[in-house]
C-alpha cells in the first residue's frame, strides 16, 4: 500500500519522539511490503521561528496533499509562555488543524500493560483486571464553542457566561463511530452525559436512544459524568468503550490517561466526517527532559499504530507495532517515567531499537 502521511513533530520531545515512530514505520514498510511516504512540515515553536506562525499555509498544504497527519506536540517551555513564539502556540496550531479539517470525533485509547501493573496509581487490588477503554469525545461542539460574555450588572459585579449548543446531526456523528467502535471490541457502550441537570445531555441521550436499535449487538450504559469520573477510578475494567460531549470528554479522558501509569503510553486520533486523521500523543512537548533521550516514544509509537488502523485499515501491522511494545516492556525495557527506583531505564534510542526488533521478529519477511 502506498500512503503519503504528514509528518508534523513540533517542540520539545516532538522529534525525538516523532524519529522513533518513524523508524517504526520504516520497519512495517519494509516487512509488509508497503509504501509510506513522509512529507515533513513545521508545526508550533518551530514553525514560528521560519515563517512567524505557529500553522503556516505551508504546512496546511502538506497536511491537505497527504493520506493522514503524524502530529509530535507544540508548546514552548512552562515558564516561557509570554515569549511571543510561545504564546498562544498550542491553541494557534491545534485549534487550526481542527478548524482546517473539522475534526469532530477524538479517539483516545486507554490501555494498561500486564507488565507495567506497578505503574498505575490504583492499587493491585483496584485494578481488577486491568483496563483497556476507547473514549469518543465529540470535538467541534458544546460550550467551547458557543457565546462567551463578560458584563458588568447595574451594581459593577462582574459576571462571565459560556453557552453549551449541540444539534442532533452532530451527536448523531459521534454516537454512530462510537457504536460501531464498540462492535468492534467487547460491544459495550457506556454514554456519559449530565441528563439530569443538562439540556443538551438529554439531547444527547435522546439521540444515544435513537441510534441504539440500528447496533442490537451493543449493549448501551448511561452514566452521568460525576459517577464515571469515580467509577474510572474504582472499576476501570468495566468500560469497553465510553462516548461523551466535548467537555465531559477533555476530562474523562485526561483523568483516564494516568491510569496507564505514564502519559507517555497515550496515544489519540482525531478524525473528520471524511475519515481524514490527525494522530498524537496525549502529551505535550515535555521541555524538562528535551535532548535527553529519556522521552518514552510508546504514545508516539502507538499514535502511528492507530494511524495505520484507523486511515489505512492496516489492522495486522497496527497489532504487530502493539505486540511488539507489550513484549519489550514485558522483557523490562523501561524509559525513566516506567521504571521504579530499584529499575535501570534505558534511553528513546534503545526501547525504539527494541521495539523494532521484536516487529521484525513477529513478522519474519
Ligand atoms: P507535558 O505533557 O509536556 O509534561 C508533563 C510531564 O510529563 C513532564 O514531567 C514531562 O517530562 C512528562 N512527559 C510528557 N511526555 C512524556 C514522555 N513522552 N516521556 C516521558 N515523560 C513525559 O505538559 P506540560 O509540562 O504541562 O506542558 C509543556 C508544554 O507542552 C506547554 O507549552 C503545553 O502548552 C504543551 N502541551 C502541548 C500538548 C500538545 O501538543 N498536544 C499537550 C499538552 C501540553
Amino acid at each position: 500500500m502506498k500512503k503519503i502521511i504528514a509528518v508534523l513533530p513540533g517542540d520539545g520531545i516532538g522529534p525525538e519522539v516523532m524519529s522513533a515512530s518513524l523508524e517504526v514505520l520504516e520497519t512495517i514498510n519494509e516487512r509488509y511490503n508497503h509504501q509510506f511516504i513522509f512529507q515533513h512540515a513545521a508545526i508550533g515553536g518551530a514553525a514560528f521561528d521560519i515563517y512567524g506562525k505557529h500553522c503556516p499555509h505551508e504546512t496546511l498544504e502538506i497536511c491537505q496533499q497527504s493520506d493522514a497527519i503524524l502530529f509530535g506536540c507544540v508548546g514552548g517551555p512552562v515558564d516561557a509562555q509570554d515569549d511571543p513564539k510561545w504564546q498562544g502556540c498550542e491553541a494557534n496550531s491545534i485549534l487550526a488543524l481542527r478548524k482546517a479539517f473539522n475534526f469532530g470525533v477524538n479517539i483516545r485509547p486507554i490501555k494498561m500493560f500486564n507488565a507495567l501493573q506497578e505503574n498505575s496509581p490504583l492499587k493491585n487490588n483496584r485494578i481488577g483486571q486491568g483496563a483497556d477503554i476507547e473514549i469518543f469525545r465529540e470535538l467541534s461542539g458544546d460550550i467551547y464553542f458557543g457565546e462567551h460574555r463578560r458584563f458588568e450588572d447595574e451594581n459593577g459585579v462582574k459576571h462571565a457566561s459560556d453557552t453549551a449548543e449541540y444539534d442532533e446531526n452532530t451527536i448523531a456523528h459521534i454516537v454512530e463511530k462510537a457504536f460501531i467502535g464498540a462492535q468492534k471490541r467487547n460491544k459495550v457502550l457506556t454514554s456519559v452525559d449530565k441528563a439530569n441537570v443538562l439540556d443538551t445531555s438529554r439531547l444527547w441521550r435522546e439521540v444515544v436512544k435513537a441510534q441504539e436499535k440500528n447496533f442490537p449487538d451493543v449493549k448501551v450504559n448511561h452514566m452521568y459524568v460525576d459517577n464515571c469520573a469515580m467509577q474510572l477510578v474504582l472499576n476501570p475494567a468495566q468500560f469497553d468503550v465510553i462516548v461523551t460531549a466535548n467537555l465531559f470528554g477533555d476530562i474523562l479522558s485526561d483523568l483516564a490517561s494516568v491510569l496507564p501509569g505514564s502519559i507517555g503510553l497515550i496515544p489519540s486520533a482525531s478524525l473528520n466526517k471524511q475519515g481524514f486523521g490527525l494522530y498524537e500523543p496525549a502529551g505535550g512537548s515535555a521541555f524538562d527532559i528535551q535532548g535527553k533521550n529519556v522521552a518514552n516514544p510508546i504514545a508516539q509509537i502507538l499514535s502511528a499504530s492507530l494511524m495505520l488502523s484507523y486511515s489505512f485499515g492496516l489492522h495486522q501491522e497496527a497489532k504487530a507495532i502493539q505486540d511488539a511494545i507489550e513484549a519489550v516492556l514485558k522483557k523490562g525495557v523501561k524509559t525513566a517515567d516506567l521504571c521504579t527506583v530499584d529499575e535501570t531505564p534505558v534511553t528513546t534510542t534503545q526501547i525504539t531499537q527494541a521495539i523494532v526488533q521484536e516487529i521484525k521478529a513477529i513478522c519474519i519477511a
